[in-house]
């Protein structure tokens, strides 16, 4: 029988949800070391996408048509890649999709710098890092971002799960933080990146379902393994997003791509997990 969707990675459209860029110097020196121990080629790999042209060429040969390209205020644990380096970075190149990032339990007034990243530089999400800087993400103290991102209509990614990278603390990255948020900013797009990975796949997959404005991205986990944590997959297929977390991850874009075209799951939930939830976040109409 002929499929509808060719399910070959050349021609299905990918957008990559969860990318990052920087200098390698960006990276702790913890961070480096991670990653080097596990993939050695991520320093010359961040050499080489200091030139944007080279990276946009680099994901559309790997058939990406757009990605989501993320900041990281971090400087604790990960990284600090400042916002405006990104908006900078991304500039002028339609494939990229910039997401500023901030820390907004110490940052001064960060629902004012979130305003300014978004009216001012163009960025389109923002991205938080809870368990990298040791936050609560239903701390009221900081639902002014919140409102603020509402307001302006964007999505906003969480980490959640687990992570390798020393000095990260995991109790801040439980998804089930995010149900206040959820409940209390109803109109607000929230991605749980990592799909709580560890130990909280069924509790992300669980709150994805019950609140319509809740996805999740399957970042870092082995598409050959969506099925073991999901086996209701395709009842949630609206929820689930497609990310590489390139230069940070070891294996090629295009043969994660080709693993979820392999996996025993309709066309339409392929499909959506590919691009089409991903325009739906990016391109929301209002819930
Ligand atoms: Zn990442």
């Amino acid at each position: 029988m002929v499929s509808d969707v060719d399910k070959e990675k050349d021609s299905i459209k990918v957008i990559d949800f969860h990318v990052h860029t920087g200098t390698w110097e960006m990276n702790t020196p913890g961070a480096r070391e991670f990653m080097l121990r596990f993939y050695p080629d991520a320093e010359a790999h961040h050499r080489q996408l200091q030139d944007p042209l080279w990276y946009r060429d680099y994901l559309a040969g790997q058939g990406v048509h757009y990605a989501v390209v993320l900041a990281e205020h971090a400087p604790a644990t990960s990284s600090y890649c400042p916002s405006e380096w990104v908006a900078d970075y991304c500039r002028d190149i339609e494939m990229f999709i910039p997401f500023a990032s901030l820390d907004p339990h110490s940052d001064a007034e960060p629902a004012s710098k979130l305003e300014f990243y978004v009216k001012e530089l163009g960025m389109r999400g923002l991205k938080l890092l809870p368990s990298y800087c040791f936050f609560s993400p239903n701390d009221a103290v900081i639902y002014p971002v919140y409102e603020k991102a509402q307001e302006l209509d964007i999505p906003v990614v969480f980490h959640t799960g687990s992570s390798l990278i020393p000095g990260t603390k995991m109790r801040y990255a439980d998804p089930l933080l995010l149900d206040d948020v959820a409940v209390d900013f109803p109109k607000l797009r929230i991605v749980m990146a990592h799909a709580g990975r560890g130990f909280w796949y069924d509790r992300a997959f669980f709150l994805s379902r019950l609140h319509q404005n809740l996805f999740m991205d399957i970042t870092g986990l082995p598409p050959g393994k969506l099925l073991d944590y999901f086996p209701d997959l395709e009842r949630n297929s609206e929820k689930i997003l497609f990310g590489s977390d390139w230069p940070a991850a070891p294996k090629e874009i295009k043969s994660n791509v080709q693993a979820i075209c392999d996996l025993p799951l309709n066309d339409a939930t392929i499909e959506n997990i590919l691009y089409r939830n991903a325009e739906r976040i990016l391109f929301w109409e209002g819930l």
